[in-house]
């Protein structure tokens, strides 16, 4: 089943930053990442455009970083390179924090820049319209958009017709989903319902191993910001980075349309679990988190000001920060993106349909395989991802 569009404003692929990366230390995520950057790279060279540029993710270090084992493995693995506190610079970047702010808040000095290059932004909006496109053209695939599906319903595999049924003793499946006004039958569901998928699996004792994480952004600018835009690390297009500020690391978002940085964080500790239906930017997350941190780095956020912000969820998978796909009776579940399920998508997508098959591995683009049972809950063997922006 694919789902799309419940009558909420749900949907977090709209609301990301649409930011893409093969900078990961988890060997399958690694997999996942490279693999989909690569197809969306041919969709987009045979004349399909997704909105991608490849103007590089620029990690801000200190000395301690920029040396550590992630890091030369990292620099051995991907297309990358370290740049220097003068190139950091010229971007309006302060390499040296004030003594006293950096006490306070925990800032670090920046003694270099790890920049993945392989790496950039895109539009997810046209990332889905490739896909609808080339469903419709398979052809035998049925959109219904604005459709909130309520219910699964779980029933025996052999019905006895008695009340209550299914028993313990029975096997079961899942015989039908329910909307408010149909319902729905197939031989196989599949839930790609992101951060909602416990609402729909929990009744049935499923448990799909994730949490709601609320992830604010905020579209930032000023003169200076403009100015900045014009700068650029890599790439053949003169777009700044999506950079990472090195402590805490809040990610800067370029939006070359609108000359603006879209600025998020995903929290840790002391933003919990939670799951609004429509869900907001606080208005004061701003002005008492980011804000102090942003000025004693980047200047130009001096007298930035807010053009919008909005909120969506990370589905976080809290074991190793990626996908869980788990397959139970004839109901596949495919959750758990952890913050990074745009650049992953088309590597999920192929994982999902050979859960759906049955299949041993999932040939994901380019001929790299994972094995589907290493993203389950019982049969996981992911390596642990150290990366997590
Ligand atoms: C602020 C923010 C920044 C991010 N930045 C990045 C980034 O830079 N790069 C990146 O790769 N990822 C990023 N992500 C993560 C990325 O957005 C998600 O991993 C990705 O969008 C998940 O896609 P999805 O299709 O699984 O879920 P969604 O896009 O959330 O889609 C799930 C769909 O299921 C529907 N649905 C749910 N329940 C039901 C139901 N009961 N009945 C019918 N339909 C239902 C919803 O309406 C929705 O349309 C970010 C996320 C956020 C919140």
């Amino acid at each position: 089943m694919l789902t799309n569009g419940a009558p909420t404003p749900q949907g977090n692929t709209a609301k990301s930053d649409a930011a893409f990366r093969d900078v990961f230390t988890s060997d399958t995520n690694y997999k996942l990442a490279s693999s989909s950057i690569s197809f969306y790279k041919s969709i987009q060279e045979g004349g399909f455009n997704l909105g991608m540029h490849f103007n590089g993710y620029l990690f801000l270090m200190d000395e301690r970083n920029l040396k550590s084992m992630a890091v030369q493995s990292l620099l051995k693995r991907v297309k990358s390179k370290v740049i220097s506190r003068e190139e950091i610079s010229e971007l309006g970047i302060k390499t040296d924090t004030d003594p006293e702010a950096a006490k306070i808040m925990g800032l670090k000095n920046i003694d270099g820049g790890f920049v993945g290059e392989n790496c950039g932004i895109m539009e997810p909006d046209l990332l889905a319209s490739y896909y609808v496109r080339e469903l419709e053209n398979m052809g035998g695939v049925e959109f219904r958009y604005n459709t909130n599906v309520t219910r699964l319903n779980l029933s025996p595999r052999t019905k006895l017709n008695f009340p209550g049924e299914p028993f313990i003793w029975q096997d079961k499946i899942i015989e039908s989903i329910e909307t408010k006004s149909s319902e729905l039958f197939a031989d196989h569901f599949l839930l790609a319902t992101d951060v909602w998928t416990s609402d729909l699996t929990s009744p049935l004792g499923i448990d799909p191993f994730t949490q709601p994480k609320k992830v604010q952004v905020f579209q930032v600018q000023s003169n200076g910001i403009v100015e900045m835009m014009k700068k650029k690390v890599t790439g053949e297009e003169d777009i700044f980075p999506f950079t990472i500020l090195p402590g805490p690391s809040i990610d800067l978002r370029p939006d070359p349309k609108s000359r603006t940085f879209w600025v998020s964080y995903s929290e840790g500790i002391g933003r919990g679990f939670s799951l609004e239906e429509n869900p907001m930017a606080e208005a004061d997350y701003y002005s008492n988190n980011l804000y102090p941190v942003l000025r004693e780095y980047i200047p130009a956020f001096e007298d930035a000001r807010i053009m919008s912000s909005w909120a969506g969820y990370y589905s976080m998978n809290n074991m190793d920060g990626t996908y869980v796909l788990e397959r139970n009776m004839n109901l596949s579940v495919v959750t758990g993106s952890s913050g990074s399920g745009i650049m992953k998508a088309d590597a999920a997508g192929r994982l999902a349909s050979s859960l759906y098959s049955g299949k041993e591995k999932a040939k994901l683009y380019g001929g790299a395989e994972i094995r589907v049972a290493d993203l389950g809950i019982t049969t996981r063997r992911v390596d642990q991802e150290t990366l997590i922006i």
